[in-house]
């Protein structure tokens, strides 16, 4: 068994590492001052000029396919940058990168929404929970009504990342209720900010914020459908089904920087006469931090890889999420209990990721639904004790 990246891979996670270290590290100070004044850490252009320099080093469109100028880079490998990325707490993302569902797009939608999005012309958003339908995404009720060759949308989608800032939402909406929502009675809509919805910014925990989307007769042609009539279910998991190995390919970077910031206090803050390194309630923490990043690699590592074989990724992924959420945030915990008063100030990213990393046990599939799904398979023998293995 070789556990070992190919050469490829650790050249281009090295010179992923570089740029995050060179580039975009310089700049955490100032983002974390400007957050304190609740700004943006990084402004839009700001981080549009970090992605042209990116793509001058070789990164743009990670997982774009080569015919719209992108990487289409293997799961494994886009997991590496990932984690990469999760080093740094500046709010970077790699561009020429565009939601995996807009693949489905007509010719004519793939020039108005794909093509400017991969560009970074323009924003995207992607909605499906409702204030009344979020773990249970089966239970949604926006509504699209037919209406000549238009459709009329009405309903409210909520918890939307960039729904402030986006230009136009991919939303599913119910176009049949009788087929019912996993009966094929839903559908996907491409709808320009222009054609009448609005957003309202919902403060979180977290910095930035998503938004509630109101949608009040608002008017959309038939041409702005995505994908099939019937298919907008089918499409919103796909789009939740990528972010269950990268989400915890991102805490897997969060965790293994914080760990190394903990480790240097450890070796450095003294008290009664000693480095606080040498008590074994701190060596405990550090054991136990590093015993569950490794354990959370492999099994985002694995979920990537299922994909890279074309096999459904469904069950790995889900391990994946649940297991890096959870270590992400005991890791971080730890960190900060290691720096003490210092940890919980604001002078360092500790607070700022310990307020981050709680989401990830909440978006893209819960916990809870995550255990779900892994035992659902199990009980029901769609999966085996050992994965692939057994
Ligand atoms: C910052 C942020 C960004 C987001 N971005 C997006 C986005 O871009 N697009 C989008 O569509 N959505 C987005 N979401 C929504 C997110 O996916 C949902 O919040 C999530 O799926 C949970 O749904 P809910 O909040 O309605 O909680 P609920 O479904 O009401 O769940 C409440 C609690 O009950 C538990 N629970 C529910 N059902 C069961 C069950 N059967 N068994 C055991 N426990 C159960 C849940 O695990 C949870 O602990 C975002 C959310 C946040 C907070």
């Amino acid at each position: 068994m070789d556990f070992s990246l190919t050469d490829e891979e650790r050249a281009i996670r090295d010179t992923a590492r570089q740029f995050i270290t060179r580039e975009v590290m310089p700049l955490e100070q100032e983002a974390l001052l400007r957050e304190r004044r609740h700004q943006p850490g990084l402004e839009l252009s700001e981080l549009r000029e970090l992605q042209q320099k990116a793509k001058k080093f070789g990164f743009w469109g990670l997982s774009t396919p080569e015919e719209y100028g992108g990487m289409n880079l293997p799961a494994v490998l886009q997991s590496l940058i990932w984690t990469e990325v999760g080093r740094t707490y500046i709010q970077f993302k790699f561009g020429g990168e565009a939601d995996n569902i807009l693949y489905y797009a007509n010719e004519d939608q793939k020039r108005e929404f794909l093509i400017p999005t991969i560009e970074g012309e323009r924003i995207s958003c992607f909605a499906i929970t409702e204030p009344g339908a979020g773990s249970d995404a089966a239970n949604i009720k926006l509504s699209a009504t037919k209406d000549g060759d238009d459709w009329v949308l009405n309903g409210e989608k909520t918890f939307i990342t960039n729904g402030n800032d986006a230009d136009f939402v991919i939303v599913v909406a119910v176009t049949d209720r009788e087929k019912g929502v996993r009966g094929g009675g839903t559908t996907a809509f491409l709808v320009d900010r222009e054609m009448g919805w609005r957003s309202e910014f919902i403060q979180t925990m977290g910095e930035g914020g998503p938004a509630a989307l109101v949608f009040d007769n608002v008017r959309v042609p038939a041409r702005n459908i995505l994908g099939e009539i019937g298919q907008g279910f089918e499409l919103g998991m796909k789009w939740i089904g990528k972010g269950r190995y990268l989400i915890p390919s991102n805490a897997l970077g969060i965790a293994e920087r914080a760990l190394g910031m903990a480790i240097e206090y450890a070796n450095t803050r003294e008290t009664f006469g000693r480095k606080i390194g040498e008590n074994q309630a701190i060596q405990w923490m550090i054991a136990d931090s590093e015993v569950e990043i490794e354990a959370a690699r492999w099994l985002i590592l694995r979920a990537a890889w299922t994909v890279d074989q074309g096999w459904d990724p469904r069950h790995a992924s889900s391990m994946a999420k649940l297991y890096g959420a959870k270590m992400v945030n005991e890791v971080v915990d730890r960190v900060m209990q290691i720096h003490g008063g210092m940890g919980y100030t604001r002078e360092l990213p500790i607070e700022r990721w310990y307020r981050q990393v709680r989401l990830m046990r909440i978006y893209e599939g819960t916990d809870e639904m995550q255990r779900l799904i892994i035992s659902r398979d199990l009980l029901r023998g769609y999966t085996k004790i050992g994965g692939h293995l057994a």
